[in-house]
């Protein structure tokens, strides 16, 4: 076992036997992490603001060579995000992030990418209005941790086509010429290609100085969340609650 610091975000904790917590950290050195934390509910319990979701924190765990859960020795608050947490179209957002994040990336992949990604966007959702931020996120996130399909050229014939269709199965965009009626696919817009593009491209700042409607944020969504179900085989839950509260169309 080797000791470890690094700094985190908290993903999520839940409650382990009596006393314990197990903690998902999305870390800046280490990618996604478990960690068990023993004896930390003995303690105050206003004393655990460190491990509830968003928490920006600074984290010393011994790293298990033989186990995905390391054991948690120091866990440092750094930011709280209070602003963020007493907005409910902010924490709505940013609960969605936090789900985005721990359902896509493997465990334990090092990647500095997402964390610098989400840490930024949490801080800036604490400004900005949030749903503005999400779209480009999405984005951002897929594409950094190489899950995005590529739809810069058709993937059958080449062409650089900038419009056509997503095929889920073969992950890319597929021209009208390629087409085969049989598959399920759905529309891609020259215009949704573009915007995906830049966004991709270009750092946070840029992206949100970026004008990009309602209806293209709505259409990165819808291609983004069929995108997921068909890798991960099923909706996000905050997708769900998203439209419940209609801050997602349906
Ligand atoms: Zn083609």
């Amino acid at each position: 076992m080797s000791i470890q610091k690094t700094e985190a975000l908290v993903l999520r904790a839940f409650k382990f036997r009596e006393t314990s917590l197990i903690t998902t950290f999305l870390t800046a050195d280490f990618g996604k992490i478990k960690a068990i934390s023993k004896g930390v509910r003995k303690e105050n319990s206003t004393a655990l603001s460190q491990y509830e979701p968003f928490s920006h924190v600074r984290i010393t765990f011994y790293e298990k060579t033989k186990s995905d859960i390391h054991f948690l020795s120091e866990c440092y608050l750094v930011r709280y995000f209070t602003k963020l947490r007493q907005n409910f179209e902010k924490i709505s957002w940013a609960s969605y992030l936090v789900d985005l994040v721990d359902s896509v990336l493997p465990i334990q992949e090092k990647n500095s990418l997402p964390f610098s990604l989400l840490l930024e966007s949490l801080q800036r959702m604490e400004e900005c209005e949030p749903a503005r931020l999400v779209p480009a996120f999405e984005i951002k996130l897929l594409a950094d941790t190489g899950l995005f399909p590529s739809l810069e050229s058709c993937l059958r014939c080449g062409r650089r086509e900038a419009e056509g269709y997503l095929s889920l199965r073969e992950g890319g965009l597929v021209c009208e010429a390629c087409r085969n009626p049989g598959e399920d696919y759905g529309a891609v817009s020259r215009g949704l290609v573009k915007t995906i593009g830049f966004l991709a491209e270009n750092d946070l700042a840029k992206c949100l100085q970026f004008k990009v409607s309602r209806e293209m944020e709505e259409d990165i969504h819808r291609l983004v969340h069929r995108w997921i179900r068909y890798r991960l085989e099923k909706d996000l839950t905050t997708v769900h609650f998203l439209r419940e509260v209609s801050l997602l169309q349906p």
